[in-house]
């Protein structure tokens, strides 16, 4: 396969109108094309107009719910064919997507709010089309991701975004506890009403005054947007009689330092791998485990393995 030609299908072919640089929301549909259609995440208004003009355009959406995406439609004034694509039904509306766009047709896919794939359904209708080499195109707009990080106040320069953490405080824990030695600003989505349990479980992980913020109901009627240490933080949603209701995104500061690898941890950590497995695979996992660079975790264990052969002469 022509390692270019996957950039170039997705390039304004001889002839296209759209002017990607001028933004003209009526260029036409490219035919054959996955739009891929961010919508709002609360307020109405956030609709793009070239959303707007690509919703109504398509021959055919594919929503993860047909019900609310309807809804979001009527309200736009938006006439369409919606087809379900979720979870549950991915894996078979892919090939039924493909066959449609290579027919001709162009298909938008649009998540019940924000961005789609962002903790919402499509990866493997995207890499199926990867895989084919077929056109894509963003529709980019809302992501409560990164409407709550550009209101936090926290450092941006860097992110992690972790997404949902498991729902049972052990295994929630578990996970914050990988998280804790991170750098940067860590951001993730939270159910309704776990909040609050979500937060005690950050504080024993990362400590009462680490910088924090969530951001509830954004975009919303009751959007708040709260700041401070992560103690702080919880006490003010605990204290709000709707702190816990709505949708919320919530964020905590990295420790603001790269991970400096650990020798002695590094030096442990291969000494039991190399004793098990080629130095090579032993240097790549304890790299993955210590966060060291492969090359360092690779000079340790080829060392300790000549160091074997040597004792075994
Ligand atoms: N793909 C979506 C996006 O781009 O924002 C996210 C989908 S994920 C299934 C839903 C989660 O996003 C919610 O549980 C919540 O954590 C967050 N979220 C969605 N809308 C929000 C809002 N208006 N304010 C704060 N967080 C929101």
């Amino acid at each position: 396969m022509n390692p270019m030609s996957d950039i170039a299908s997705s390039e304004p072919k001889a002839g296209d109108k759209a002017d990607r640089r001028g933004g003209r929301a009526g260029a036409p549909l490219r035919p054959g094309t996955l739009y891929v259609v961010a919508t709002p995440i609360g307020n109405m208004g956030d609709l793009s107009p070239r959303a707007r003009e690509v919703l109504g355009s398509v021959a055919l959406v594919a929503a993860e719910d047909t019900r609310h995406t309807g809804q979001l439609l009527t309200h736009a004034g938006i006439t369409a064919r919606l087809v379900s694509l979720h979870e549950h039904n991915e894996a078979g509306r892919v090939d039924e997507i493909l066959a449609r766009l290579r027919a001709g047709d162009s298909v938008a896919l649009v998540a019940d709010a924000g961005t789609p794939l962002i903790s919402d359904p499509g990866y493997r209708l995207l890499a199926a089309l990867r895989a084919a080499n077929l056109p894509v195109s963003p529709v980019p707009g809302p992501c409560a991701a990164i409407a709550a990080l550009s209101v936090a106040g926290l450092p941006t320069d860097r992110f992690y975004f972790e997404g949902f953490l498991p729902a049972r405080s052990v295994a929630r824990t578990a996970r914050l506890q990988q998280l804790a030695l991170r750098g940067e600003t860590l951001v993730f989505y939270e159910s309704t009403n776990r909040l609050g349990g979500t937060l005690a479980d950050a504080i024993a992980v990362f400590g009462p005054e680490r910088a924090a913020a969530v951001g509830r109901e954004l975009t919303k009627l009751h959007e708040t947007v709260y700041r401070g240490s992560l103690a702080e933080v919880r006490a003010a949603v605990l204290a709000d009689p709707g702190g816990e209701r709505g949708e919320c995104t919530w964020l905590v500061a990295g420790t603001g330092v790269e991970r400096a690898p650990d020798e002695a941890e590094l030096a442990r950590v291969v000494g039991i791998l190399a004793a098990e497995l080629p130095a090579s695979q032993a240097a790549s996992l304890a790299a993955r485990l210590t966060g060291a660079s492969r090359k360092t975790a690779y000079r340790l264990a080829s060392s300790r393995a000549s160091g074997q052969a040597a004792g075994e002469d």
